[in-house]
């Protein structure tokens, strides 16, 4: 199985219940393949499992900027840091939907809508639960960043109608402390299991380039794929450096080894969808390429990501239209208004 012969790794399905999958022993060997026989093992397990050449597309919008109380190293939101950003209050409802109404008209089937709070407060949750509504109504499949969450909090989310929430691990647990004090890994895994309770699907990943080691990508990985119910949504980020953030300076990440991680995965959960998130701006179009065929089959759409650049729909049409890929229809739901 670890020799790099044909083998598809798809031994389970989200929804098995769970006894550890993949030990960090494994999933090192993995990853430590010849680089052919990783690309070869990891296209392998996403053909049998995806239509290859279909990608995810999302658009992600910010709802409420900057002035976060969390230090996360990497952000241009957080307070701790001279990043130089305008924090700015929770966006009214009416102009989330146009927002929306435009990205569906740009072919995005999910809308991302992030808040910077470290949790959200109680008197937002009537704004937030008319934003689900009112994008579902458009027929688009809702996904919500707003920090950890209270089984409470969950549950109305879900009631809401509320698809994915998204929550990143964003490394190892053992490198989680150089990047973030004000909250733990521990904190991180139980807002994922409340959403998991709550019966929303669970977009959890993280970021590569804070100068974590391979095995704190790993383990990162093993982290996920372990989870009683391996996440649905996995994005991958690649840091964009933020002038002002603690981690200004970190030094980018090699194409070869992001691809590497794509590629672990994809082979440790083969059913979910892999995102290649921020940080496509710095990559090569060969680059991407390489992430679509080791398994990468969702990315975010437009100018801008929460705060930060990405590739225009221009750009990202020629990247299709060279690599023969097409956009992916959106999950069917019954109860899409229009
Ligand atoms: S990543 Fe999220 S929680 Fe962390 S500082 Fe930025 S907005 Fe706040």
């Amino acid at each position: 199985m670890l020799d790099g012969t044909l083998s598809t790794g798809a031994n389970f399905t989200p929804g098995d219940a769970g006894e550890s999958r993949w030990t960090q022993a494994e999933a090192e060997k993995i990853y430590n393949l010849p680089f052919n026989d990783l690309l070869y093992r990891a296209h392998t397990v996403h053909r049998a499992q995806f239509d290859p050449n279909a990608i995810q597309m999302s658009r992600l919008l910010s709802i409420k900027t900057g002035g976060c109380a969390e230090d996360c190293g990497y952000c241009s939101q957080s307070a701790h840091y001279p990043t130089g950003l305008k924090a700015s209050k929770l966006m009214e409802v009416e102009r989330v939907l146009a927002e929306a109404r435009q990205a569906r008209e740009g072919g995005a089937t999910r809308y991302c809508m992030g808040a910077a709070w470290r949790s959200p407060k109680d008197r937002d949750m009537d704004a937030i639960v008319a934003m689900i509504g009112g994008v579902r109504a458009l027929g688009m499949e809702t996904c919500m960043t707003l920090g950890m969450l209270t089984p409470d909090q969950s549950a109305r989310l879900a009631e809401a109608g509320l698809d994915y929430y998204n929550h990143n691990v964003d490394t190892s647990e053992r490198f989680y402390g150089e990047i973030i004090t004000t909250r733990s890994f521990a904190d991180r895994l139980e807002t994922l299991a409340n959403v998991r309770d709550a019966g929303i699907k669970v977009c959890a990943g993280g970021i590569l380039g804070m100068g974590e080691t391979a095995d704190d990508r790993i383990s990162m990985l093993v982290t996920l794929a372990n989870l009683p119910v391996p996440p649905e949504s996995v994005p991958i980020n690649m840091l964009i450096p933020i002038p002002g953030s603690k981690l200004a300076d970190a030094a980018p990440v090699d194409p070869i080894d992001f691809v590497r991680t794509i590629a672990l995965a994809r082979i440790l959960m083969p059913l979910s969808h892999v995102r290649l998130s921020a940080g496509r701006t710095d990559m090569s179009d060969e680059t991407q390429a390489l992430c679509f065929f080791a398994g990468a089959n969702s990315i975010f759409v437009g100018e801008t990501l929460l705060t930060a650049d990405n590739p225009g729909e221009d750009h990202d049409a020629a990247l299709f239209r060279r690599l023969g890929l097409k956009p992916m229809a959106p999950a069917a739901r019954q109860d899409a208004a229009e």
